[in-house]
């Protein structure tokens, strides 16, 4: 049996989070036993799934780099299969037509509330419908009244529920549109999935779907129903706690490995290992190991995870997705330095991408002023004296590189009877504008021999109208 799993997101918003950890685990689901992951986008809901968001989740996984064997599939383009479904439940008895009215519907809740039951379809187009002319009816799924439903779920364990909980569910609306659970139960046969790994908000639809499945004499899939991630407050995690979607993790400088490695240990865990590499966690990922309560989403451990990709990751690789956030400040990169040079360089003291391209860009172009703190402290009387030597000695290097310059600075130092501060500092606002940067040798050989004597000659100037 080759192992077939299925991410299945309605595209009414953008990838979040949560959809992403599910894409993850049935990805590595199928990676693992060398199965087919399918994507299928749940578009039936016409008036909530749009164009946008389809774009923005297949965006998304091909950021993360959640790659799929088939797919995407998109329900919009099955409906003549499932009006073919919902026919032979018809004609096998396993369905029927149902005219009840709205407000039938609603007085028969009414009444069912007011004596404490649970408000439930109480069959009564099951066995004798009368058709009412003018009247389009939907169609009920006959669900069985006795025995029970046990979920083989690997997360959860198994769990049971009795038929008589269960009422007759709408397969087809009085439009003759399919609804969510005749469609996945559809798909999910037709496309010969072996495990449903997805939310445990589908919980309740579970045991219906699998009803289904019996009545259609196709196989029952395994399942997993994947808990619940929380923001800190315990509340489900939502916009208000921070990035949510995907892509604002790409935004806000994050690497694609740091998140897929911060979500597989949402609710799953292999000993106390914290860093995955991506062959690691297919290797070990485990639905069996995967925790059955709720996990809680942790922003600074996500930004710790980051920081160890930016550091341990190649440079070049890093330097790709750096690339991104550099374009984004309308800089070319051609203007400046290699970028992994900038990585290297960098990644000690930048947690995110954002960071290292904001505290990056004085390598490509020339700042607009001066950080106001920065030059108070660093530049002094005599500074202009101290920068025009500098300027001199470095005019004079014909081979531009880390030690010379830093060998100069140095010997300057000692010459003119100064701490190295006093030096390194005064050059370091000159060429960079402020007071961060990385050790003023490395700085010096990144930004180059014309970008620093231009900036050096440029603080003078500025010392002198002072
Ligand atoms: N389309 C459903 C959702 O986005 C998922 C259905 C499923 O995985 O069975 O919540």
């Amino acid at each position: 049996m080759t192992i077939t799993t299925r991410f299945a997101p309605s595209p009414t918003g953008y990838l979040h989070v949560g959809g992403a950890r599910t894409a993850l685990f049935s990805w590595l689901y199928a990676r693992k036993n060398g199965g087919t992951f399918i994507l299928r986008i749940e578009d039936t809901d016409l008036e909530r799934s749009t164009q946008a968001s389809v774009d923005a989740i297949l965006q998304g996984m091909d950021w993360l780099g959640l790659g799929y064997d088939e797919g995407p599939y998109y329900q919009t383009q099955r409906f003549d299969r499932y009006k073919e479904v919902i026919r032979q439940l018809l004609d096998t008895g396993h369905a029927y037509h149902c005219y009840c009215s709205k407000e039938e519907l609603e007085t028969l809740r009414n009444e069912q509330m007011a004596n404490k039951e649970k408000p439930r379809y109480n069959g009564r187009c099951r066995d004798h419908a009368v058709a009412i002319a003018g009247r389009e009816p939907v169609v009920r799924f006959k669900n069985p009244v006795d025995g029970v439903v046990t979920i083989p779920d690997l997360v959860k364990g198994d769990i049971t529920v009795a038929n008589k909980e269960l009422d007759d569910l709408v397969i087809a609306r009085a439009d003759g549109t399919p609804t969510y659970n005749l469609t996945v139960v559809v798909d999910d046969m037709d496309m010969g999935v072996t495990h449903v790994i997805r939310g445990d908000d589908h919980i309740n639809n579970t045991p219906r779907q699998m009803n289904i499945l019996a009545a259609l004499g196709a196989p029952l899939p395994k399942y997993a129903h994947l808990p619940m991630i929380l923001g800190a407050d315990g509340a489900r995690l939502s916009k208000r706690h921070g990035a949510v979607s995907v892509m604002q993790f790409r935004d806000e400088g994050y690497l694609p490995e740091a998140l897929l490695n911060y979500l597989v240990r949402l609710g799953w865990s292999h000993g106390d290992q914290e860093i995955f590499s991506i062959a690691e966690m297919i290797e070990f990922f485990e639905l069996e190991d995967v925790n059955g309560s709720a996990s809680t989403f942790n922003m600074e451990k996500l930004l710790w995870l980051n920081h160890q990709y930016i550091m341990d990751s190649d440079p070049e690789h890093v330097a790709k997705h750096l690339l991104w956030h550099i374009e984004q400040r309308g800089i070319n990169p051609a203007d400046g330095p290699a970028l992994a040079d900038v990585v290297k360089a960098q990644r000690e003291r930048c947690k995110t991408l954002v960071e290292m391209a904001n505290a990056s860009v004085y390598f490509y172009k020339e700042f607009d002023a001066y950080d106001e703190k920065a030059a108070k402290k660093a530049f002094s009387e005599g500074s202009d004296a101290v920068l025009a030597q500098i300027y001199d000695a470095f005019a004079a290097v014909p081979d531009w590189q880390g030690d010379a310059l830093h060998d100069i600075i140095i010997k300057l130092a000692e010459t003119l009877e100064l701490g190295m501060g006093k030096v390194a500092q005064p050059l370091r606002v000159a060429v960079c504008g402020s007071g961060v940067s990385p050790a003023i040798d490395v700085t010096l050989s990144l930004l180059g021999k014309e970008k620093t004597l231009a900036r050096i000659q440029k603080a003078i100037d500025y010392l002198h109208n002072q």
